[in-house]
């Protein structure tokens, strides 16, 4: 277990049990399974306990959760924008959920932060959050989200809370945040919390399926371009990169989500130990980065593209064109590692 701050939980308690209460969770910009799930499992224990509860995010989350139960009740903001704004404006707490900083909302930051009379509170597990919130769970030695989530529900309540379908959801975001148990911050308690969602009867393997076995044939050929022919390699510093254009991504039906986890794939490669993904937009380049050990990537994203992230994975993005983003990226590598 992650040993809680009492004096939140208090804080959280006195919150919650003074009666029903209108509840906002809101997720980050390109919500993943560890944003989905924190807020599913956290939204499914408060609805259980008699609270309305309204689940937001900026835009679309991957199709991969389209299976997830209650998934129909996340509203986009980008598609449902009037009544994201009246949720907020009438919610008494507003629940900040896998990210600590505004700007990772985009345009939905605005409308959270004019909504000044709610009760904020942080529920994440990414370094430096601001000191906006009323009430803070802040742990970036929980490996995901979701089992921060785990740990504060069976604080407050006892394990009867933690539902199957509660269970689902934190499990997805579980084993999303860690690639399916195998990045670091692994400790015995995130364990314990699986079997305890064994014993709610989750069954893994469809999960795993639901999760992992559910590309189209687009995006298994996309990778495959990818892999044999978008993937450079710095062999100077053992750091590889792959950059795709819009147009590339039109070309295999590009469908949200698609390239998620691509950036993953070069660090197969034994020598690797950096890897990095730009992936063009409308409006900017989107960069992924993930590193092995010791090599610190949040440090690269924050100092180079205005991002940040974990140790082993972190994210940012470039307003350049993508030629004179990689430019940059190649000099960035070089002082970096040099
Ligand atoms: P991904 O590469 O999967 O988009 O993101 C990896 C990690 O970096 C995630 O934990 C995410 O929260 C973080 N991250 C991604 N983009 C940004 C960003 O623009 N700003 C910050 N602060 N973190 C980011
Ligand atoms: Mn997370």
């Amino acid at each position: 277990m992650l040993g809680i701050d009492r004096g939140e939980i208090e804080k959280l308690a006195a919150l919650l049990d003074a009666g029903p209460r209108r509840i906002v969770l809101v997720g980050h910009t390109n919500p993943d399974g560890d944003a989905i799930g924190a807020m599913l499992g956290w939204g499914g224990v408060l609805e259980d306990r008699g609270h309305t509860v309204t689940y937001i995010v900026p835009n679309r989350f991957p199709s991969f959760l389209d299976w997830m139960e209650s998934i129909s009740k996340i509203v986009i903001f980008k598609e449902h924008v009037d009544k994201c704004e009246k949720a907020t404006a009438d919610a008494e707490a507003i629940f900040s959920m896998d990210f600590n900083q505004p700007d990772r909302l985009e345009a939905l930051g605005e409308v959270i932060a004019s909504n000044t009379h709610a009760t904020k509170v942080l529920i994440d597990h990414h370094l430096d959050p601001p000191s906006t919130f009323d009430v803070v769970f802040s742990r970036v030695d929980s490996s995901s989200t979701s089992y921060l989530v785990y740990n504060i529900v069976m604080q407050l309540y006892d394990p009867e809370a933690i539902t199957k379908p509660v269970a689902e959801a934190l499990y997805v975001g579980m084993m999303t945040d860690t690639g399916n148990f195998s990045f670091g911050n692994l400790t015995a308690g995130v364990f314990r919390a699986v079997a305890d969602m064994v014993d709610r009867g989750i069954n893994i393997p469809a999960i795993n399926n639901n999760v992992y076995n559910s590309y189209s044939e687009g995006r298994m050929r996309l990778l495959g371009y990818v892999l044999g022919t978008k993937m450079h390699i710095i062999e100077a510093h053992r750091v590889a990169y792959i950059a795709l254009g819009e147009e590339e991504l039109r070309r295999y039906n590009f469908q949200m989500g698609d390239t998620e986890g691509f950036v993953n794939f070069p660090l197969i490669i034994k020598e690797m130990r950096m890897s990095a993904m730009f992936v063009e937009n409308r409006r900017f380049i989107r960069v992924s980065l993930r590193s092995k050990g010791d090599l610190d990537v949040n440090l690269f994203a924050r100092r180079y593209f205005d991002g940040g992230g974990h140790k082993n994975a972190a994210g940012g993005r470039s307003y350049d064109n993508m030629e004179r983003t990689i430019e940059r990226f190649r000099t960035a590598v070089d002082e970096f590692f040099g």
